[in-house]
């Protein structure tokens, strides 16, 4: 019992203007900054958070061209049979 749950925690650090920027799965965001520091949120972090953003975005087409292309080819097949019937 007591097994901590945070054991597979993702840590990814950003460099905005040299500033350090980290975002920990489930810990959000933290910039070292005094404006992170008065408002828990900075241009660092909002900075960091749109190339988080585009890169989940270039996974996502990454995933959905994938998914594309097993259709593609599962299709490919079929056409060739529906235009042979259409034909004759
Ligand atoms: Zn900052």
């Amino acid at each position: 019992m007591g097994t901590p749950t945070s054991d597979r925690l993702i840590r990814t650090e950003y460099m905005i203007d040299r500033h350090r920027v980290v975002y920990e799965s489930g810990g959000g965001w933290h910039c070292e900054c005094e404006e992170f520091k008065s408002t828990r949120e900075c241009r660092h972090t909002r900075e960091s958070e749109g190339r988080r953003a585009a890169q989940a975005m270039i996974a996502a087409r990454v995933r959905s061209v994938n998914g594309v292309l097993a259709e593609f080819t599962h299709h490919d097949v079929k056409p060739r049979q529906a235009s042979k019937q259409r034909r004759e």
